[in-house]
């Protein structure tokens, strides 16, 4: 029987009654099979939701901050619980190694327990103004939220959004990659269990063209929360412009990480390449341009490559695996597209980018050497485990190069020299920085991009801004 989608907390068929198949990645066969959601569906669950949050008069909006905190602190109980069942999901879902998949459930479940912290700290203000009176600024739940997410991090994207829109009191209704419906849909029974009131939770699994679509252009969605690609970003601006949706989005990234000669290169080598193969490559924040100074170039490239060459490939549910498949045969052609474009250019492979004689969608980890920033492997975003690494001569070179992308989402700096770590930082064009590591988001700082990379940010209190209305009230004395 195929899994159902969500209603008002409720499991049942999609309204037109079909399905559709979800693949392993790691065996390329079928996994499960899923509601596939229609506009119907989104028309019924918008419906419910604009009814049960009834312009802020809903049950779980009226709820006192401190009790919705106390629900999303079982929340995080029951994730940590079902640990097992949500990690394993996650790994034949997603193709994530089981390591990183439990990771990622205790990353959730963090989540979670900040946004229950954050809920009865979140507060307006009383502003001292001239007319006699008081003028008091209030902070209200914005109303039903379309939280869109892509396949590559399922469940720990759909949490960032999930645990703020929910402690600031709004309905939530999820709309999961079709590739990886299945955390998803966990996700929206615990929110229920763990006492989210039924007519706040909805999950609709389905093709995003369509049902997607239809969310966004609808006015009774007061906000939408998306992860994804930078031309479907551009594609819900457009589709929300008529009823003035608030919007914000998660989208690409062309990530430098920048090793000066002055940093710990074995350190720096020993580091990155998890960093941009991690995932399969498939990571917004991976670091796919790897910039080196001139002098220590070979040596980082010899260290960098013996790494990678030494990443082990395999079983998602190996507990020793440290790098899966990728998520399907089209992404993994994509890889393989760019590695011949970058070839073409004049870039030299110096490992990896080989399809392993196994089945399901895996792909070696390439490194690229002598790659120029001109370059289309350098420019465009492939998401998959190509890494390329290009050498610059000082300062001035590395900000140019690093700065010279549509995109600016994460990057890393390696150096020895603060003071150069504090002037490079600041001269860079990108919303998260990382230096002398690569790790990039902390679910209690704010993350998100400049430029093609986003609009607005995710996590931190901030998050709590994006998911509440501000109204000014002024009482004359
Ligand atoms: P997509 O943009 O193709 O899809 C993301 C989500 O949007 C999916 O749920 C998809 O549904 C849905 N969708 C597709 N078309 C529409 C539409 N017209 N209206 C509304 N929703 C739609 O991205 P991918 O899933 O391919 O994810 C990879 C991309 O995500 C990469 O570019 C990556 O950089 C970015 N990303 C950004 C992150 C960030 O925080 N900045 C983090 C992670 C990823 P369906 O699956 O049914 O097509």
């Amino acid at each position: 029987m195929a899994e159902q989608l969500i209603i008002a907390g409720k499991r049942q068929d999609a309204a037109e009654g079909a399905t559709f198949s979800v693949t392993e990645p790691a065996t390329g066969k079928p996994l499960a099979d899923v509601a596939k959601a229609s506009a119907v569906d989104v028309d019924l669950a918008l419906a419910a939701a604009h009814a049960a949050f009834a312009d802020g008069r809903g049950t779980w909006a009226r709820t006192n901050a401190t009790q919705r905190g106390r629900v999303l602190h079982r929340v995080a109980e029951l994730l940590r619980e079902r640990e097992d069942l949500f990690a394993t999901t996650e790994a034949r879902g997603a193709g994530h190694p089981m390591g990183d998949a439990r990771w990622e459930v205790g990353a959730a479940a963090g989540t979670f327990e900040y946004y229950a912290g954050a809920a009865n700290k979140h507060f307006g203000q009383v502003v001292p103004v001239q007319d006699a009176g008081l003028d008091v600024v209030l902070r209200e739940p914005v109303g039903p939220v379309a939280l869109i997410v892509p396949w590559n991090f399922p469940l720990l994207i759909a949490c960032w959004k999930l645990a703020p829109a929910l402690a600031c009191g709004n309905p939530v209704i999820l709309k999961p990659a079709s590739l990886t419906p299945l955390t998803a849909l966990l996700l929206g029974d615990l929110l229920v269990d763990a006492g989210i009131p039924e007519d706040q939770v909805y999950v609709l699994p389905g093709p995003g063209g369509v049902i997607g679509d239809a969310l966004v252009a609808d006015h009774r969605t007061a906000k939408i929360s998306f992860t994804g690609e930078t031309t479907t970003g551009a594609s819900i601006l457009k589709s929300s412009a008529d009823h003035i949706a608030r919007v914000s989005l998660e989208l690409g990234g062309k990530s430098a990480a920048v090793v000066f000669a002055d940093a710990d290169v074995a350190a720096a080598a020993a580091d990155t390449p998890m960093a941009v193969f991690g995932n399969a490559g498939q990571d917004c924040c991976a670091r796919s341009r790897i910039l080196v100074e001139r002098p220590v170039y070979d040596e980082f490239l010899e260290h960098f490559t013996a790494t990678t060459k030494a990443i082990r490939l395999g079983d998602p549910l190996d507990d020793a695996t440290e790098m899966g498949p990728m998520i399907s045969a089209a992404q993994r052609q994509t890889s393989l597209d760019y590695l011949g474009i970058g070839t073409g250019e004049g870039a030299r492979v110096v490992t990896g980018g080989e399809v392993p004689d196994r089945e399901g969608f895996y792909l070696t980890p390439a490194v690229v050497a002598d790659v120029g920033n001109d370059m289309r492997i350098a420019r465009e975003e492939i998401f998959g485990p190509v890494a390329s690494v290009i050498p610059f001569d000082g300062e001035e070179e590395a900000i140019r190069i690093s700065n010279d992308s549509d995109y600016g989402l994460s990057g890393s700096l390696w150096t020895g020299n603060a003071t150069r770590a504090i002037r490079v930082a600041k001269s860079l064009r990108t919303g998260t920085l990382s230096v002398n590591t690569n790790r990039s988001v902390r679910f209690e700082a704010p993350f998100g991009g400049y430029k093609k990379s986003g609009l607005g940010r995710e996590l931190g209190m901030g998050a709590m801004d994006a998911y509440t209305e501000v109204k000014n009230v002024f009482f004359s004395e």
